[in-house]
């Protein structure tokens, strides 16, 4: 794919700029969206209220989505995996996950992740690029026009890549997926999910924009949290802890902590009663992620018996919490676990 401008990267205004510069009125920017983001369409040979020529200059200095679809993977379960090329050729994922009367799709934010937490794939070869707001909202269009009939609800940013490490391009394309003119779904129903970088978070409370925050936590001390997720060593708990007070303060919403249970490492009863504590006077809930095992890394799923005990200690303590159903195991649907077993 050659350099071309993206029309899944802008909003209306930008556009309008575009098409006014080609000399034609700003409302055919407003025809190009409906297209594009109401009707799915992401050809401009297809956009029958736009004249044959003009279709042609679109088409010539424009594209509409900046990604190319490689692979997708269905899994038992309904979740799908999909693999998108870049115009540099890199590979990234993104994953659907369709329900009776809703559907999530998790989008990446970079190509890798210069991260390292232990039990996440996306890290493994570090960070290779950011991605641009096109082609985080290119992973949108090109999904919703696979599946036309299942109305997408819920974005969750906690693909590839830590989004508020590519805070500029990340908050773009929120607003892309926010806009009514562009896919138009509500702020709530976008959650940004970050390893916790706390000048980023406190920044992201100006934005006015009422996105939901989910902090990577997976540890309730120090040393544990530090051998999971490396950047705990720049930002340890107290300074994130502190920032996610103020977070709430600030905007007076909660935030979701995901804590993803690995058998013997962070789900003993020790864990749980400094996990409740840590977070006892915070409003918030925790989100129990399932891990999807690494064989070679020697990291397995708790088992029933742990996990019961684990959810008594926070119900004594009145910690809120949620389970996520794990999905996609089939297809290796966890972060970075296709994309690794597609260049290996
Ligand atoms: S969990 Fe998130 S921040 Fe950590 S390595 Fe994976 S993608 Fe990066």
């Amino acid at each position: 794919m050659d350099k071309k401008i993206v029309v899944a990267g802008m909003l209306l205004p930008e556009l309008s700029e575009v098409i006014t510069k080609m000399g034609e009125p700003g409302f055919r920017a407003k025809q190009i969206m409906e297209w594009v983001f109401k009707k799915n369409t992401l050809s401009f040979e297809r956009m029958s209220n736009l004249s044959a020529a003009l279709r042609q200059s679109l088409d010539a200095s424009m594209q509409v989505v900046s990604l190319r679809e490689s692979r997708s993977v269905v899994s038992a379960d309904k979740t799908v995996k999909y693999l998108f090329q870049t115009r540099d050729n890199n590979v990234i994922e993104s994953v659907f996950l369709p329900e009776s009367k809703r559907a999530t799709l998790c989008l990446s934010t970079q190509v890798g992740c210069a991260f390292g937490c232990t039990f996440c794939a996306s890290g493994a070869n570090g960070l290779a690029r950011d991605l641009s707001a096109d082609e985080i909202v290119s992973q949108v269009l090109l999904i919703k026009n696979a599946n036309p009939d299942t109305p997408l609800t819920n974005i969750v940013i906690m693909g590839m890549g830590e989004p508020l490490a590519n805070y500029e391009q990340t908050l773009k394309a929120v607003r892309i997926m926010n806009s009514p003119d562009c896919i138009g779904i509500a702020a709530r129903k976008i959650t940004i999910s970050t390893c916790g970088l706390p000048k980023e978070i406190m920044r992201l409370v100006k934005e006015g924009i009422q996105v939901e925050l989910s902090v990577s936590l997976h540890a309730a001390d120090d040393e544990l949290r530090t051998s999971l997720m490396p950047v705990n060593k720049k930002y340890p708990l107290f300074e994130l802890m502190n920032t996610a007070k103020e977070y709430i303060r600030q905007t007076n919403r909660i935030i979701t902590f995901e804590y993803v249970l690995i058998k013997g490492v962070n789900d003993r009863k020790e864990d749980a009663q400094r996990l409740a504590a840590l977070l006892s006077r915070i409003k918030c809930k925790v989100n129990f992620i399932t891990l999807n095992e690494l064989e070679d890394r020697k990291m397995f799923t708790s088992s029933p018996k742990e996990i019961e005990e684990f959810k008594q200690i926070l119900d004594k303590r009145g910690i809120h919490y949620t389970f996520r159903r794990k999905r996609g195991r089939d297809i290796q649907a966890a972060c970075g676990q296709l994309r690794m077993a597609h260049s290996s």
